[in-house]
């Protein structure tokens, strides 16, 4: 039978395994704080932020709602990170994605302090990571290869292919798979808008991963029988209810889910896991921040 993988309960997993790491961190007076900054008026994003918010307060850590106008300069952006930097009661610092168009993107990943870098995007930290020494990983593929480990799938020696060269999730992912280390040691080939006959990469994939942000893209025909599929896609499609959407993914999973052996749901397969990593992120840099020795799951 087909292992849905139930993404939400892993993710529960995570935040327990964390509660140890906080209360080791309370114990030494320390409160691990997460700060999110938002600087766009979108309702997505906006519920983005607070979930963030509300995951910290959960998990008894403290969390900081930073609201920037849009239209402000943008130095008011970078000036709010110079002061979250600084403060030492700020473990963590994630700038909502996306800013407005005058501000530079680049020079925002590179704003935040890297040891408060808990996205992991700041060009160190991506360095770090590509030298096989990550600070921290990335949270959506830091996600998956929990979700993997969780469900008794190891990389090792298989074929990964990855759908979508993203620097959020296809290449970091990539880049964490192929390492030399516990949980990766995989061979990995990540496709994008450009490969030439995408299905002829997926069927001989032992495990596929997409994250391209396109309804149904890949299908039952496109996958070997057995294999391990994980999608990352939201996508979001008209539906008869309330809201008057649905989320779905990349994946069509009803015809999917009768060749894989394991499958993610959208939603509910790797977006808790997203979440759930940026708590492990952010206990972890209050560890290192204040030199306390925190258990992690
Ligand atoms: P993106 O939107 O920045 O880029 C999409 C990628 O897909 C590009 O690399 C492009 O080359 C590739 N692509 C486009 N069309 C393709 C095609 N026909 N065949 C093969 N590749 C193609 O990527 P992103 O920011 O990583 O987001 C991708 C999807 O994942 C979105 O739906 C996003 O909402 C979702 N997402 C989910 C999570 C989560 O936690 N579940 C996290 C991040 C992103």
């Amino acid at each position: 039978m087909t292992n849905v993988i139930d993404g939400n309960a892993v993710a529960a997993d995570v935040r327990a395994g964390l509660e140890d790491g906080v209360a080791a961190l309370k114990d030494a007076g320390v409160t691990p704080r997460l700060a999110t900054v938002l600087m766009n008026d979108k309702q997505a994003s906006a519920t983005y932020v607070s979930m963030k918010q509300r995951d910290c307060e959960e998990l008894g850590m403290g969390a900081e709602d930073v609201r920037i106008d849009p239209d402000a300069p943008a130095e008011e952006l970078f000036d709010t990170v110079a002061d979250l930097n600084e403060r030492e009661d700020v473990h963590g610092i994630l700038v909502q994605d996306p800013t407005p168009d005058h501000v530079d993107d680049e020079r925002v990943t590179a704003a935040v302090a890297p040891r408060k870098d808990v996205d992991a995007f700041h060009p160190e930290n991506v360095g770090k990571l590509v030298g096989g020494n990550p600070r921290f990983k990335p949270c959506t593929p830091h996600g998956i290869q929990k979700l993997l480990e969780h469900e008794g799938i190891d990389p090792e020696g298989k074929d990964v292919v990855i759908v979508g060269r993203s620097k959020i999730v296809g290449k970091p992912l990539a880049n964490l798979l192929f390492q030399k280390a516990p949980g990766a040691n995989a061979t990995v080939t990540l496709c994008h808008s450009r490969t030439r006959d995408l299905a002829a990469h997926t069927r001989r994939a032992d495990i596929v991963v997409s994250a391209v942000g396109i309804e149904d893209l890949i299908d039952a025909s496109m996958l070997s029988e057995g294999c391990v599929v994980i999608d990352v896609g939201i996508n979001r499609v008209d539906a008869d209810n309330e809201k008057g959407y649905r989320l779905t993914g990349d994946v069509d999973f009803e015809s999917a889910k009768e060749t894989a052996s394991a499958i993610t749901p959208v939603p509910g397969g790797v977006g808790p896991m997203t979440r759930a990593m940026l708590l492990y992120n952010t206990v972890k840099a209050a560890g290192e921040q204040h030199d306390v020795d925190v258990p992690l799951p």
